[in-house]
C-alpha cells in the first residue's frame, strides 16, 4: 500500500530532521547531555508520593480508577482556582474558567484546534518553544515571529508588527508567549513589558496565551505578576502545569480561560481523549491537599539553583570571552549565542565526538535564523557532569 499518498495535507509538513538523527547518538552511556528538557528524577518526591498514591487507592480508588468529567476533577479545579486567586492575583475565577488537560501540550493543541484555520496567523517571540511551533504548524498556521532581547519579546517591534498586520487585515488569531524563564532562553519579561503586551492584546482585541510551566521555579529576585492577573478584559488564556513542579508523568496541567473557550474546549477534548488521566488528577489533588506540593517546590528550587550556579560558574571559567549567554533567575534552561561566524550545528558534531550535547537554536526560530545559538538544559545532568560537560564543550568550541 502506498501509505504516503493517503496522508492528509497536515502530515506533509511533518518531517524527521537531521537533528533527530544526531540525537539518537545521545543514548551512548558516556554522553553528557544538556540537550533534553527533562526535570531531574531526583526532583520527584518519590517517597511522599508513595504515601499519596496509597491514600488515593485506600480512600478514593473507586472514583480514581473511573473515567472522569472532561473538564477535570472538581476538587482539583477548585483548589487551583483558589490558588490562582490567593497567590497570583487572578481574581474573579470560577469553575467555568478552568479545565484540566493532559499536560499543557494538550491545551496548546486544543487552542489550536479551536482557533486556527489553515493560513491563520499566530504571533510568537523569536525564538520560542519548539513544541508550540510544531502544534501551530500541525494546524497549518503561519507563524509571525518577533525578535527578543534580554527582556523577552521586543515591545517596540511587537507594536510595529501588529500595526502592520492590522493594516493588512491579517491580525493573528493569538499571541503565544512564555513570559517567565522562557523555554528556550531562560529570559523573563519584566512587569512593565507585560503590561504593554497586555494593552496591545486588548487594543487589537486578540487573545494572548500565557504559557507558564516554569514561573514557580524562581531561584532569586522578585516574582513578576502574571499577565493573567492584569486581564480585566478576558483576553488572556493562562496555562499552568504540574510537570515541572511535581512530575511530568502524571500529565496533569490546567488552562484558565473565558467560559466560552472552556466550553468549546470541553467538546474538542471529548473528541481527543474523553478526560485527563483520573488517577493522576487524584494524586495531584491529594499532593496539594496533604501539603506535599509546596514544600517540595522549595526543594526543586534548591536543587536546580545549585545546578544553574555550577553551569554558569563552569561557563564563566572555560568559555571564550566572545561567547555570550543568559543568566536565568529560574527555570531549567539557558541560551548561548556564539559569534556570527559560528554554526552551532557544525559545533554540535564536534561536541558529540567529545561526548557532550546540546540542542541547536535554529529549530526554535519559526522563520529561520539562530544558526549561531544553542540551548543548554541544567536541570537533568548530575553536578559532576555539568562541570565536565561544559569543559568538553569549551574544548569543542576552541577546536572547531
Ligand atoms: N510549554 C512549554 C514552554 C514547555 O517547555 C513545555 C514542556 N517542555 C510544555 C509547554 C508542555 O508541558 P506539559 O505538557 O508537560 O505540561
Amino acid at each position: 500500500m502506498k501509505i504516503e499518498e493517503f496522508f492528509s495535507s497536515r502530515v506533509a509538513g511533518m518531517r524527521s530532521s537531521e537533528i533527530r538523527e544526531l540525537l539518537k547518538l545521545l543514548d551512548r552511556p558516556e554522553m553528557i547531555s544538556f540537550a533534553g528538557g527533562l526535570p531531574n528524577p531526583d526532583a520527584f518526591p518519590i517517597e511522599k508520593m508513595k504515601r499519596v498514591v496509597n491514600h488515593v487507592m485506600e480512600v478514593h480508588a473507586r472514583e480514581a480508577l473511573q473515567y472522569g468529567t472532561t473538564e477535570g476533577h472538581a476538587k482539583l479545579r477548585e483548589v487551583i482556582c483558589g490558588g490562582m486567586n490567593d497567590h497570583f492575583g487572578v481574581s474573579g475565577l470560577d469553575m467555568q474558567n478552568i479545565m484540566i488537560t493532559n499536560g499543557s501540550q494538550q491545551a496548546l493543541n486544543l487552542l489550536s484546534q479551536l482557533f486556527l484555520d489553515p493560513g491563520d496567523i499566530v504571533l510568537t517571540s523569536d525564538p520560542t518553544y519548539l513544541g508550540a511551533i510544531l502544534t501551530f504548524r500541525s494546524y497549518q498556521a503561519e507563524i509571525e515571529s518577533v525578535p527578543m532581547d534580554d527582556q523577552g519579546i521586543r515591545i517596540d517591534m511587537l507594536e510595529e508588527r501588529l500595526a502592520q498586520l492590522a493594516k493588512k487585515n491579517k491580525l493573528p488569531k493569538f499571541v503565544y508567549l512564555i513570559p517567565s524563564f522562557q523555554n528556550p532562553t531562560g529570559v523573563t519579561i519584566p512587569e512593565k513589558n507585560r503590561r504593554a503586551i497586555y494593552r496591545l492584546s486588548a487594543h487589537y482585541d486578540i487573545l494572548l496565551i500565557e504559557d507558564d510551566p516554569y514561573g514557580l521555579l524562581r531561584f532569586e529576585g522578585e516574582p513578576v505578576p502574571l499577565i493573567k492577573s492584569m486581564d480585566v478584559t478576558q483576553h488572556v488564556v493562562y496555562l499552568g502545569t504540574f510537570s515541572k513542579i511535581l512530575a511530568p508523568g502524571y500529565r496533569v496541567a490546567w488552562m484558565i480561560a473565558p467560559g466560552q473557550i472552556i466550553s468549546r474546549a470541553t467538546i474538542a477534548k471529548q473528541a481527543q481523549d474523553l478526560c485527563t488521566n483520573t488517577f493522576g488528577q487524584y494524586c495531584v489533588f491529594e499532593a496539594i491537599y496533604h501539603d506535599v506540593l509546596f514544600p517540595h517546590i522549595a526543594e526543586i528550587i534548591r536543587l536546580y539553583k545549585g545546578k544553574r550556579d555550577r553551569m554558569l560558574a563552569a561557563m564563566d571559567q572555560y568559555f571564550p570571552e566572545d561567547i555570550s549567554y543568559t543568566r536565568p533567575q529560574g527555570g531549567m534552561f539557558l541560551w548561548v549565542t556564539l559569534p556570527e561566524d559560528y554554526n552551532s550545528l557544525d559545533l554540535l558534531k564536534k561536541a558529540i565526538e567529545k561526548n557532550v550535547a546540546y540542542v541547536i537554536g535554529a529549530p526554535f526560530f519559526p522563520n529561520g535564523g539562530g544558526h549561531n545559538t544553542f540551548r543548554l538544559n541544567y536541570s537533568y545532568a548530575s553536578d559532576d557532569h555539568i562541570e565536565e560537560g561544559i569543559r568538553r564543550l569549551s574544548d569543542a568550541i576552541q577546536n572547531r
